[in-house]
């Protein structure tokens, strides 16, 4: 993205916050330039928080939103792994609450043949991070060098890290910055984030869950529709194939939620089992994972070929090398006890008989942060024991006094807290709620047409 001279000296940050505040569209050379100058620290905060709020306010156009995607993702190194053959495949979540389909998705479709680069982030707010889940497992390394990162890839298919200092550096400090500016819920700024940290991945085709109800960020199908569509948009101008599940999240995923209590569960699916809600999620995420990136004909196919390699064991096996190449225990596969146990247990019980009614996810992924198995504040570190056992989900029978869920806990006032905080979110009614919702709603991008 560099300019020439002299248009670079005209670059003026003042001149783009004040278009921008009126409602005109920027240019793809302002916004570049704005990116620009933030990442070598040549625009100060204050500046580019007033222009964060404005494009809150004011919205961003189509080639807008494009331009600033792009600026961030040249921000830093674009991956070159042209040189592997497989195609490179990544899935991206919008956020969620029990959600630990990556850890299962990575080495289910490398197994398959497809190259996994997967860049991941950690939990935001009520919601879990791949990162933390991974980080549950002793001894996992999610720092590779990018060199580290491409060797592991290499070498069985799949690699989990974080974000580097070299990949998009600008969403770093844009991130950073909108935490706490109070500009994190915009539609554009959340595309241009996620789009250009998988960008940078050198991937050809990428699957994203854009989660939507009360446990996600987007609450409403129709404000998660809208990213979806900006997000596939925005991939499809680059040139990849795009695909955007919407996926239900109005209760958690599966049963457990919570770092080590979740790769436990990962590794029950992996091992054919776990719950329902989950295994189907997995499935059919790994069924357009595995379309998209050639290994079958069609999405059912790459369903099939999945549970396949989940009932062999390949998938597992996968995840077995994965571990041991990124310096995980790799006992903690067969004996969840070499996982992080938490000291004390507890149950929540219903205070009545009927059915559960409905669930509000926020103040479950809530509960478990509240525990500390995710952070109040940035400086927290996560303990990756604790976590919520979830016994019933929505549409279940319960009788009074029968517990709807276990907490594991390291401190009694964080369990108190947690505790009253999952009675509240679970309403029990007479009768099962008249209609169930989908596990997924719609599915939005070229790429799914005549499928
Ligand atoms: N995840 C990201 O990576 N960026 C956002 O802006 C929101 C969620």
């Amino acid at each position: 993205m560099s300019q020439p001279n002299s248009a670079a000296q005209s670059f003026r940050a003042i001149d783009v916050i004040r278009k921008k505040r009126d409602g005109v569209e920027l240019t793809a050379h302002e916004i570049g330039s704005l990116v620009n100058a933030y990442t070598k620290g040549d625009v100060p905060d204050y500046q580019v928080s007033a222009w964060l709020m404005a494009v809150v306010l004011r919205g961003m156009t189509r080639a807008e939103t494009a331009a600033l995607t792009d600026a961030m993702l040249h921000s830093g190194e674009v991956l070159d792994l042209s040189s592997l053959s497989a195609k490179k495949v990544d899935k991206h979540s919008t956020g969620g609450v029990g959600d630990k389909t990556s850890l299962v998705l990575a080495p289910l479709a490398a197994a398959a043949g497809v190259a996994i680069p997967m860049i991941s982030g950690r939990g935001l707010g009520h919601t879990g991070g791949t990162l933390d889940k991974l980080e549950a497992i002793p001894g996992f390394n999610v720092n590779l060098s990018v060199s580290d990162f491409r060797r592991v890839l290499e070498t069985c298919g799949c690699a989990m890290i974080g974000q580097t200092a070299e990949i998009a550096p600008a969403d770093r400090k844009l991130y950073a910055l909108r935490d706490v500016t109070g500009t994190v819920e915009s539609p554009y700024l959340i595309c241009a984030s996620i789009m250009s940290k998988k960008l940078a991945e050198g991937i050809d085709a990428l699957v994203l869950d854009v989660k939507t109800g009360s446990g996600a960020f987007m609450k409403s199908e129709k404000d998660a529709a809208f990213l979806a569509e900006l997000m596939v948009e925005t991939g499809e101008r680059m040139g990849k194939r795009v695909i955007a599940l919407i996926t239900d999240m109005d209760q958690p995923l599966g049963n457990m939620i919570g770092n080590a209590l979740e790769v436990v569960e990962v590794v029950d699916i992996l091992r054919g089992g776990g719950p329902e809600d989950l295994r189907e999620l997995c499935l059919h995420l790994a069924g357009w994972m595995l379309y998209l990136g050639g290994a079958s004909k069609t999405i059912a196919e790459g369903k099939q070929i999945s549970e396949r390699l989940i009932s062999s064991g390949k998938a597992l096996e996968r995840f077995r090398k994965m571990l041991e190449l990124q310096g995980g225990d790799v006992r903690s596969i067969d004996n969840p006890k070499k996982l992080p146990q938490a000291r004390h247990t507890t149950t929540v019980v219903s205070p009545r008989t009927g059915y559960i009614a409905s669930m509000q996810c926020e103040q479950i992924g809530t509960a478990c942060v509240i525990l500390g198995g995710g952070r109040e504040r940035k400086e927290d570190s996560v303990d990756p024991s604790v976590g919520i056992v979830l016994h019933k989900k929505v549409g279940d029978r319960i009788e009074a006094g029968e517990p709807i869920a276990t907490i594991h806990y390291n401190e009694d006032s964080r369990a108190e807290r947690a505790k009253q905080l999952i009675v509240q979110s679970c309403e029990v009614a007479e009768r099962p709620p008249s209609h169930k919702r989908p596990l997924i709603h719609r599915v939005i991008g070229k790429a799914g047409e005549n499928v």
